[in-house]
């Protein structure tokens, strides 16, 4: 992600509300995808959800979930008059807030889920398509974290353009426990929200794809009931580590490609990081897929042994061989593929 900056030169992080320098309120203005520093507008009654103007003059409106619920710190611009911005409005289900505990569970998920649009958006990939189903989401919960759904089983999964995350995702000790007991090195709520995005953009990319998918990651129409059962019986084969990036990602081809889809974000997120912090050249942009993983692999190595100095667990604990980075290249390319063109390219 690049680095943010508040009108007065203090340096803001992307879920910033407020300058702790200069106080301003600040926000994510997602169609240029960068920080604004705003401020009332003098000309306009100053009423609750009235437009807040930046240093240029351009009006945006707080996103309708920051004023309810004081949970989005994302913008709409003036046009688009007031509402939920790009990232509210993909949410079919938000939690249950009448429980107390569910409004920072529901922080968590949407700090995810903003940097997994954030990611989406810089990649230029569509988030409501004219092929396949808009993308949307559904936060929500079972017996596992609430007595009073005992019935309800809710797996964090994908289904026709909805994504589920269960609220038990939310919670350290919990989902530390899944962790440990799938026998995971790691496991978070943006992996999550990463991975099953992949299952939305293969719905996009299939259609002629099948062949070019099948000989990189395997048949895709392979039973997959079957598939996952066998892995979650019997485990990864034990030279999962030759060919696929986790061992989960050995279950199925759909899932390799959705673990793999993934880490492509993951990378792309972590060397925009890398460049706007200085610790990369702006050169790294520009370069091949092949490239960058090359690029990758020495600054994950840097990352994990930054993390075993301060006492933490590896904070990229995978291996990319040569056959996992060309399912890396094929993601990258297909990825591409899929780009919205931009209003003057239409
Ligand atoms: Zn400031
Ligand atoms: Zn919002
Ligand atoms: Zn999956």
């Amino acid at each position: 992600m690049k680095t943010f900056y508040c009108a007065c030169g203090q340096q803001l992080f992307f879920d910033s509300h407020q300058c702790v320098y200069c106080q301003s309120r600040v926000g994510f203005a997602a169609a240029e995808l960068d920080m604004v520093s705003l401020h009332p507008d003098v000309k306009t009654p100053q009423e609750e959800g009235a437009p807040l103007v930046d240093p240029a003059g351009r009006r945006f409106y707080l996103c309708d979930n920051e004023l309810a619920y004081g949970n989005c710190n994302w913008l709409r611009d003036e046009h688009e008059g007031p509402g939920l911005c790009v990232a509210c409005c993909l949410n079919r289900t938000i939690p249950n807030l009448s429980y107390p505990e569910n409004h920072r569970r529901w922080h968590r998920l949407e700090q995810a889920k903003k940097r997994l649009i954030y990611t989406l958006l810089t990649l230029k990939l569509p988030l409501m398509g004219d092929v396949g189903p808009s993308l949307c989401f559904d936060f929500v919960e079972d017996g596992r974290s609430n007595v009073d759904f005992a019935d309800e089983v809710h797996n964090t999964g994908y289904l026709a353009g909805v994504i589920t995350v269960n609220l038990a995702e939310a919670d350290d000790v919990a989902m530390e426990s899944q962790r440990v007991a799938v026998n995971e090195q790691y496991r978070t709520l943006l992996g999550h929200m990463r991975h099953e995005s992949g299952h939305f953009y293969l719905d996009y990319i299939r259609p002629g794809q099948e062949a070019a998918f099948s000989r990189c990651f395997g048949d895709p129409q392979r039973d997959y009931g079957q598939a996952l059962q066998h892995y979650y019986e019997h485990g990864p084969p034990g030279d999962w580590q030759s060919g696929y990036i986790s061992a989960y990602a050995s279950a199925h081809p759909i899932e390799d490609w959705a673990e793999t889809w993934g880490h492509y974000l993951h990378i792309t997120d972590v060397l925009e990081t890398a460049v706007s912090h200085g610790v990369l050249p702006p050169s790294v942009n520009g370069m091949s897929m092949a490239e960058r993983i090359d690029i990758w692999r020495g600054l994950s190595l840097t990352l994990n042994e930054l993390n075993r100095s301060i006492g933490h667990r590896d904070a990229y604990p995978f291996v990319l061989n040569d056959q996992v980075a060309n399912k890396l290249v094929f993601v990258d390319k297909m990825a591409k593929g899929l780009r919205t063109p931009a209003p003057a390219e239409k």
